[in-house]
This record gives structure tokens, C-alpha cells and sequence, in this order.
């Protein structure tokens, strides 16, 4: 069966958590052609975490090489287990930031939240007019507009006719799922994990085939986590700006 797929998960035990030995972990695996992640683990012992699927042989190697590291990293033991193959389509590091992440109330014309990630320089940009929630049972539209410049990440303030801006909130992110970004924006489902002070945990947008080529509609979904917050709302429990601590109504005066 030495053709078929297989994974495992692996806890490195040791001193390599510095970025050299997930970096040499990325090289390796792509050399053989072996797909899933490498992260530091949240405790801070030193414990790297990896996942790997791919063929037997490869798959066979690089746990050997885990069991070694890179010159500079210090392997104390490596514990493997075997996993479910996930259909992983590159063999990334998690756990890292990829950029900004905000939520902007706006009134304009109508009210909405606009929710943007930071991708190669640009904020993707989606309206999602009930704003996001923690609640993972509950799909928010999300409405796909054109992409923003960073600057407009730190505005806030009256737009005229009525209009205005509050930063709802905002932080970082990290790019999540299978398929690598922004291919994974490309085919309509992308996993990510915010830290900012309201928004945190794993979400998932998905996109709908609804709407039209300039205005494709998404659905945005808190995933099942330790941040989730069934059955709450909150944005209307939280509507204050996290920049200047006033409400979009407030503003607008
Ligand atoms: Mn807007």
C-alpha cells in the first residue's frame, strides 16, 4: 500500500519553536512532497505541532527528519500519531499573521459593517449588513465590494449627507483551510482565525453563487471554537468604536 495516502500528527518536544526549525520543516516537506502545517503550540515548553499527509515513504521520512530537525534545533523526542488524511493542498506554517484585519460601521445610504482582510497590500472587502457574530448557528451575508487601500483601515469619522464611520474593531488574522490564500479566496471558501479585541477564533467565509460579478454574495460563519459565543449578539451588546469609544450614533450626533 506503499501508494497510498496517508497522515499523522506529530508533537516536536524540544527547544524549536524559533522560526528556523518551522521554516526548515516547510522546505523539507515540500522537497517531498508531503501537505498539512507546522505551528508552535500555545504552551510556551518549546512543543512544535505538526500534521503531515502524503505518501509512505515520504511520509516515513520526513518523521525522521522531525525526530532530527535542522542543525541549530534541539530534538528532545518526537511523539507520532496517526491522523486523518484532510486533502491538505501545500504544507504551510500556522499560527503566523498574514496582515489587518477591521470591521467598520458605516451609514451610508443603508447600514452595514464593512469587514475587510488584509491581502497581498490590498483589504478585500466584503458588507454584511446584520454586521458579524460570535454565534456559530447563525450565516451573515456578506456582500463582496471592491478592495480598499490600507489607510482607510484607521478611519473614522462623518462622511457627509448623514453618513459616518465608526472602527468597530479591528487586529490581526491568520490565513487558515487546505488551499493556500488567495487561491482559497479565488475558489469561494476561505478559513481564517481573527484576534482583535471583539472578533476572535476560527470564521469562515463562504461564498454563495448569488449576487452578481461585481457584488458576489458570501455567507460569514463563526466556526466552532473556544471564542465561539452561542446565542449572542454582538453587535448590539458591544457598539462601541475600539478606537474612540463612541457609538455609530454618537458620531453621527
Ligand atoms: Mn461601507
Amino acid at each position: 500500500m506503499a501508494d497510498r495516502k496517508r497522515a499523522f500528527r506529530a508533537t516536536v518536544q524540544g527547544k524549536v519553536q524559533g522560526v528556523a526549525f518551522r521554516d526548515a520543516a516547510v522546505r523539507r516537506a515540500r522537497a517531498l512532497g508531503v501537505l498539512g502545517w507546522v505551528r508552535n503550540a500555545d504552551d510556551d515548553d518549546g512543543t512544535v505541532l505538526v500534521h503531515a499527509e502524503g505518501l509512505g515513504d515520504a511520509l516515513d521520512a520526513f518523521a525522521g527528519w522531525l525526530g532530527e530537525g535542522p542543525a541549530a534545533a534541539r530534538v528532545d523526542g518526537v511523539v507520532v500519531e496517526s491522523a486523518k488524511v484532510e486533502g491538505h493542498e501545500q504544507f504551510a506554517i500556522r499560527g503566523v499573521s498574514a496582515g489587518a484585519f477591521v470591521v467598520q460601521e458605516h451609514q451610508a445610504t443603508a447600514h452595514h459593517y464593512d469587514f475587510r482582510l488584509e491581502v497581498d497590500g490590498v483589504m478585500r472587502s466584503w458588507a454584511v449588513p446584520k454586521g458579524p457574530s460570535l454565534d456559530p448557528a447563525v450565516k451573515r451575508l456578506a456582500v463582496q465590494v471592491g478592495d480598499h487601500q490600507l489607510s482607510h483601515n484607521a478611519f473614522e469619522g462623518a462622511t457627509g449627507s448623514g453618513g459616518g464611520v465608526i472602527i468597530w474593531d479591528r487586529g490581526t488574522y491568520e490565513q487558515g483551510g487546505r488551499v493556500p490564500w488567495p487561491e482559497a479566496l479565488d475558489r469561494g471558501h476561505a478559513v481564517f482565525v481573527l484576534h482583535g479585541d471583539k472578533l476572535s477564533g476560527g470564521f469562515a467565509l463562504q461564498r454563495t453563487g448569488r449576487g452578481d460579478a461585481a457584488k458576489p454574495q458570501w455567507l460569514l460563519i463563526k466556526r466552532r471554537d473556544d471564542a465561539a459565543q452561542p446565542g449572542s449578539d454582538i453587535v448590539a451588546a458591544q457598539p462601541r468604536s475600539v478606537v474612540s469609544g463612541r457609538t455609530l450614533g454618537e458620531l453621527l450626533g
